[in-house]
């Protein structure tokens, strides 16, 4: 594998968009990804607010995007126990993207060869001599490059080898898919959710003929393997919907196959956030790497485009020296840049986790008595529930 200066582990949301920014900044990158090709499909889709889309502006891919998702224009929830339903204007810019016009967006925004597919990491270690890191690869070979952003997700080597507390599993699921309706659906562009007992089922269309959709639900342990097969996951939400409204079990019936999931979901502790080292020396995390949170606000992917914005502007800042053939890493510049981005991250994501986990739990939260906890916790803590979207990650 050719060396190069600054290598970045996954080509995901947030390692796609950290290339770019830096791109964009001047700085060339390489993004080594594990799977053979861009994972455009996993996921279906993900709301985007409008920090995102300020961090898409920045990025310079937003108003390609725009066209690809309608404005949804209200929020509206709905309790099927009791009948009750509460409904109010979306704030701020929001739509839904599709994952793939996400992530080829951005793969189409960067220079050819950027990204180097079926390429896993499999450890990092400091060479005692130079103090660069070493990676390994599983097909044995391994590069030192003097700078590595790991965006390799929440299960990430990277993160292990920066000492980062494993992060831990919410008492939940959650499915998520697309139903195609080819003469037009009649939905509102509206985020509704519908929930009974222990399940909630989101919806949220993409345009007027294609519709997002999820459903979260208990975790019950069985052999993960069975997640594989697109029928047993759209059959496990269909048994738990028998009595929602037709129109939400004929959505999950319709849905295209190929575009099912399953997650469990992974979650850093704030408590981890608020104290774990991001870096050491010129290795970084970013992205779900650094925060995987649950998806209870819609979050994470938002977070990781930010997270690109502000690493790349502080590593344009501080981190190279401009010679004749071009930017050339500084190590102690690197290092300054990293210290900057993760004072300017850490409240930020510490925030977003815990009025996400306590958002969880009121979900999750079986006694009244936790429930009344989560609830006042979060109208102290978040007085503004949607404040968070105000958030500017600022000018690349
Ligand atoms: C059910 C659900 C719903 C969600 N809804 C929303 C939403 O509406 N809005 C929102 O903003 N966010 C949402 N999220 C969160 C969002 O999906 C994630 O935060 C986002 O995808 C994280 O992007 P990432 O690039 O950091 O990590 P990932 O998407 O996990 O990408 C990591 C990449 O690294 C690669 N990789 C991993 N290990 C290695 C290795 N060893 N070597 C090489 N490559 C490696 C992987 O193959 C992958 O391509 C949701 C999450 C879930 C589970």
């Amino acid at each position: 594998m050719e060396d190069s200066e600054v290598v970045i582990i996954g080509a995901g949301i947030c390692g796609l968009a950290t290339a770019l920014a830096l791109h964009r900044k001047g700085i060339k990158s390489v993004v080594f990804e594990r799977s053979e090709s861009l994972r455009n499909i996993t996921g279906s889709a993900i709301g985007i607010r409008q920090n995102g889309w300020r961090a898409l502006d920045r990025l310079g891919v937003a108003d390609i995007l725009r066209h690809t998702a309608a404005l949804v224009k209200r929020d509206r929830f709905v309790l099927l126990d009791g009948g009750k339903q509460q409904a109010m204007p979306m704030d701020g810019e929001t739509r839904c993207l599709r994952r793939k016009d996400l992530i080829d967006t951005l793969f189409d925004a960067l220079p050819p060869a950027t990204v180097k597919f079926g390429c896993q990491l499999e450890s990092i270690k400091i060479d005692p001599n130079t103090t660069k890191p070493v990676l390994q690869f599983i097909d044995g070979s391994s590069i030192i490059p003097k700078v590595v952003i790991g965006c390799d997700g929440g299960k990430s080597i990277v993160a292990d080898f920066l000492n980062l507390r494993p992060p831990k599993m919410f008492p939940l699921c959650g499915v998520r898919g697309l139903t195609n309706y080819p003469n037009g659906h009649f939905f509102e562009y509206e985020f509704a959710r519908f929930k009974k007992g222990n399940n909630l089922v989101g919806r949220i269309p993409i345009n007027d003929k294609l519709v997002y959709w999820f459903c979260a639900q208990p975790y019950v342990p069985r052999d993960g393997r069975i997640w594989e097969d697109p029928e047993v996951i759209r059959r496990s939400c269909l048994d738990l919907l028998g009595d929602y409204p037709q129109e939400i079990k004929e959505m999950i019936e319709k849905a295209d196959m190929e575009s099912l999931s399953f997650s469990r979901l992974r979650y850093r502790t704030p408590w981890d956030l608020l104290t774990g080292t991001f870096f050491k020396g010129t290795v970084i995390v970013a992205g779900d790497a650094m925060h995987v949170m649950g998806p209870f606000l819609g979050q994470g992917g938002s977070a990781g485009l930010e997270d690109a914005v502000v690493l790349a502007r502080n590593m344009a800042k501080l981190g190279f020296n401009h010679v004749e053939s071009g930017k050339k890493v500084a190590v102690h510049g690197i290092e300054e840049a990293f210290n900057l981005y993760v004072k300017e991250r850490r409240m930020r994501v510490v925030r977003l986790s815990l009025q996400t986990y306590l958002t969880g739990m009121l979900f999750g939260a079986s006694s009244w008595l936790n429930k009344v906890i989560c609830i006042a916790l979060l109208f102290v803590l978040f007085k503004n529930g949607s404040g968070h979207i105000d958030y500017d990650c600022g000018d690349l």
